[in-house]
């Protein structure tokens, strides 16, 4: 793993969250993505080399609205860069820990993303992400 990239932050609402999180970390959100895929909408904050990630759920089954039913809002994952997310997902697996998907996913801010289950990780979070490259 190359470096901490991001640490995604479950929040209920974007409309308070945005904001206050522009004041605390005196810097422009620079980008909002939606993942259909995960049902959530990301707010992206950089900080130096490393990114804040809010995270809102779009519905109310999604994974995030369910996080915060049970834990409320907070931090909700740590997001490790890393130079090739086929190797280190096939690396992890064979060391026993628990990927969350197979195959590398799509997820916000252009990556390629893989998650690994917080059972075999001590109760946190872990996810992979490789930025995507162009094709061609
Ligand atoms: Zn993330």
């Amino acid at each position: 793993m190359l470096k901490i990239e991001h640490i995604g932050i479950a929040v209920k609402d974007f409309a308070n969250a945005v904001p206050l999180y522009e004041k605390l970390l005196n810097s422009q959100c620079y980008k909002k993505e939606t993942v259909e895929s995960e049902q959530v909408v990301t707010a992206f904050f950089r900080q130096g080399d490393n990114k804040i990630e809010l995270l809102q759920s779009t519905t109310e089954e999604g994974v995030i609205a369910k996080f915060i039913e049970k834990k409320g809002e907070g931090i909700h994952h740590i997001a490790f860069e890393v130079a090739d997310i086929h190797a280190e997902m096939a690396r992890l697996k064979a060391e026993g820990f628990v990927l969350l998907n197979e195959k590398p996913k799509d997820g916000a801010d252009n990556k390629l993303v893989c998650f690994l289950h917080p059972k075999s990780t001590n109760g946190v979070l872990v996810e992979l992400c490789m930025e995507r490259k162009v094709q061609g």
